[in-house]
């Protein structure tokens, strides 16, 4: 395990990789959680890793190889997406999909008003760009 490239560069110090933590690092994060990936791992403090065990959201960042949580995880202006309602009234449509920011903080919802070409032209390059999202068939199933 100890051979993986990540874990190597950022096992320099022997310190935690949650960004602003000084803590020494204690235990392991597969970061990736994917089966189907290869495994990388970063070290992280005690304190983090109950955090993180107990479902606190957290982002691995390739760019600067920490983990962001907390109020660092929406410092990029990134938002989560969630359930969608679509609504027609004499000509325009109105595409609602409620948000949140990557740490679970309530953000307004994105309202989209439209005409139905505009609306097919959006979902069209939203289907290209996130096809998952169209292709899970538990959508509204929980
Ligand atoms: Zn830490």
């Amino acid at each position: 395990m100890g051979d993986d490239v990540a874990a190597l560069i950022c096992d320099g110090a022997g310190m935690c990789s949650v960004l602003r933590c000084n803590q020494p690092a204690s235990k392991y994060l597969d970061y990736v959680n994917d089966p189907l990936a290869p495994r990388f791992e970063t070290p992280v403090c005690e304190e983090h890793m109950r955090l993180i065990e107990a479902g606190a959201p957290w982002r691995w960042n390739d760019d600067d190889m920490c983990l962001l949580m907390g109020d660092d995880l929406d410092s990029g202006g990134h938002l989560v997406l969630g359930d969608w309602t679509f609504s027609e009234w004499s000509g325009q449509s109105e595409l609602k999909i409620e948000c949140t920011t990557p740490s679970g903080k309530g953000h307004e919802p994105l309202r989209f008003v439209v005409t139905a070409d505009e609306l097919q032209d959006f979902l069209a390059s939203f289907r290209n760009r996130f096809p998952d999202a169209f292709n899970r068939d538990d959508h509204d199933t929980e």
